[in-house]
């Protein structure tokens, strides 16, 4: 679909300036009319055919008109959709980059023991609990501490 309307503005102007060419040179009537004046009587059926054909440059011209402007629309909804998607995989970044950035600040809060209070078992590096028995390795009251 976005094929199909990525080019509608040239291509419709295009098609708009020929047939407004044709239109204005009479060129289409003179191809096609002696085709309908050879096979057919005069009669209302003929000056329908006769009107139809003298217009349709125009009708094919409006037809482009249409292409043009309903290929706006789509390409702006197109655009609109890939920014959202770009914005939407932004704020997803943003918000991982943010959880993790709390989750640091939030250790870096504490004081920890360097050796479980309940097993004994040496602290691992960057964890907030012991690895081992899973007690807290958060020293109480050093959340008040802080600068
Ligand atoms: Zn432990």
């Amino acid at each position: 679909m976005y094929k199909f309307f990525k080019f509608s503005m040239p291509i419709g102007i295009a098609g708009i300036v020929l047939s407004l060419i044709l239109f204005a040179t009479n060129l289409y009537y003179e191809w096609v009319i002696p085709v309908f004046e050879r096979s057919m009587e005069d009669g209302p059926a003929f000056s329908a055919i006769d009107h139809l054909t003298y217009y349709t440059p125009l009708i094919i011209a409006s037809l482009f008109v249409a292409y043009i402007v309903s290929g706006q629309i789509y390409i702006k909804k197109h655009h609109e959709k890939v920014e959202e998607k770009v914005t939407e995989k932004v704020i997803e970044k943003n918000e991982k980059i943010q959880k993790e950035l709390d989750a640091k600040a939030e250790f870096f809060k504490h004081k920890y023991y360097t050796n479980c209070p309940k097993c004994g078992a040496p602290r691992e590096e960057n964890k907030s609990e012991c690895s081992f028995c899973g007690a807290s390795l958060i020293i109480e009251g050093s959340k008040d501490n802080k600068s």
